[in-house]
């Protein structure tokens, strides 16, 4: 499915015929409660949400948007990215059951399963992060219930072939579920290459704008579906009307802001590739990345997060190229329409294997602004990097 269909859908959902005279945008109902004219109606959910836990239109139409996008029969909205791992998670795994996720996982996903599921009987076992979709299924026991991929994984952008490990799994009779926050449901389709469950921080580049929190779940299969309908139902776990909103706006542009985005990250990512101070960019799009082949093969877009590879340095030096920086925002996220860089070194520490790196690892994400102002702007970051 191209980039330019999806674009058409995302936009097309908004103008569809049958619903009567209307306002493009949906109306934000702001409702715990919801009132009926009779007793008698006071349960038919033909007439709408019967209360507000079931979700307003914005949050409908934006379920169905997602849905579209990610080829799922029903998705799922819930409070923030973190919430859309846990949930598929909770609702899938029972104690005794193991858990395989690479040793690159989102960190507070990963704590997730060691401390939350270890807590609770679930056991686990973190792959390698640059382990072959083969050796991952070689880690499957009679015990393996659940696979978290993540690809590309957190920090150093690992590519799995996440086809060849979604066919393993199932003839082994084991769930995947897929962090596709990187391919926004946009660059990748898990559900088309054999994934159970499709998961995104709608946080990043859905929202797009850095001003809310939110999830998002799909699945193919109705059976799964229950299972996770149930837990979301367990755990009353709600979305604000206006945050579905104005999720649905951004998701309106996500074609574009994504694809723009990654035209400028690979700029970026060519003009630090060429730089003395720097060892390597990790950044699958880039032929000397380690990944790029998967990646050119499955992927139809790429995110604009890259980690940058310095040649030695220590923190000190990190903290200067970070402040020497003034149009890339210090922040911990990523998919907004904003520059931002982070220092990340530390994060590799909670690894079982952290990668033997020759030097500082530095994050950056790409937004929206001319690139070649954010060129200037990295050229003042190593000049500071460098001054120390
Ligand atoms: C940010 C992120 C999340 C969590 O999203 P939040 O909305 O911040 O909870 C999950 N997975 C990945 C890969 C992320 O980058």
């Amino acid at each position: 499915m191209s980039i330019l269909s999806d674009r058409t859908r995302l936009i097309s959902s908004a103008t569809r015929r049958g619903g009567g005279r209307r306002s493009v945008s949906p109306p934000i109902e702001r409702a715990s409660t919801m009132l009926s004219d009779s007793a008698g109606t006071m349960r038919d959910p033909s007439l709408g949400p019967v209360y507000g836990l079931d979700g307003g239109s914005a949050a409908q139409a934006l379920r169905q948007a997602i849905a579209d996008l990610e080829g799922a029969a029903e998705a799922w909205l819930v409070p923030s990215g973190l919430a859309a791992v846990t949930a598929p998670l909770s609702a899938l795994l029972r104690p005794g059951d193991e858990v395989i996720a690479t040793d690159a996982v989102y960190g507070p996903s990963r704590r997730f399963i060691t401390r939350w599921l270890g807590a609770r009987g679930v056991t686990s076992t973190f792959h390698p992060a640059d382990a072959s979709a083969d050796a991952i299924a070689g880690l499957i026991t009679s015990r393996t219930r659940l696979i978290l991929i993540e690809s590309p994984s957190s920090l150093t952008f690992e590519v799995i072939d996440v086809a060849r490990l979604a066919e393993a799994a199932r003839a082994r009779g084991v769930l995947t579920v897929m962090d596709n926050t990187w391919g926004a449901g946009l660059a990748f389709k898990p559900l088309a290459h054999g994934i159970d469950v499709s998961v995104q921080a709608v946080t990043k580049y859905a929202a797009g704008h850095s001003d809310l929190l939110m999830g998002a779940i799909a699945v193919k299969d109705r059976d799964v579906g229950r299972q996770i309908d149930g837990t979301l139902e367990d755990m009353g776990w709600h979305v604000s009307p206006d945050d579905a909103w104005l999720a649905l706006r951004g998701i309106r542009t996500l074609p574009l802001r994504y694809a723009e985005q990654a035209r400028s990250a690979l700029k970026i990512a060519h003009w630090l590739a060429a730089r003395a101070e720097v060892a390597t960019v990790l950044y699958p799009p880039l032929q000397t990345d380690p990944g790029h082949e998967i990646w050119k093969r499955d992927y139809c877009g790429a995110a604009s997060v890259m980690g940058l590879v310095m040649k030695g340095g220590d923190a000190a030096a990190a903290e200067r190229f970070l402040d020497g920086l003034s149009l890339f925002g210090l922040g911990w996220s990523w998919g907004g329409f904003e520059s931002l860089a982070t220092h990340e070194t530390g994060q590799l520490a909670h690894r079982l294997r952290p990668p033997a790196l020759p030097g500082e690892l530095l994050r950056l994400h790409v937004g929206l602004e001319d690139p070649d102002d954010l060129i200037a702007d990295l050229e003042r970051g190593l000049g500071a990097w460098r001054g120390g």
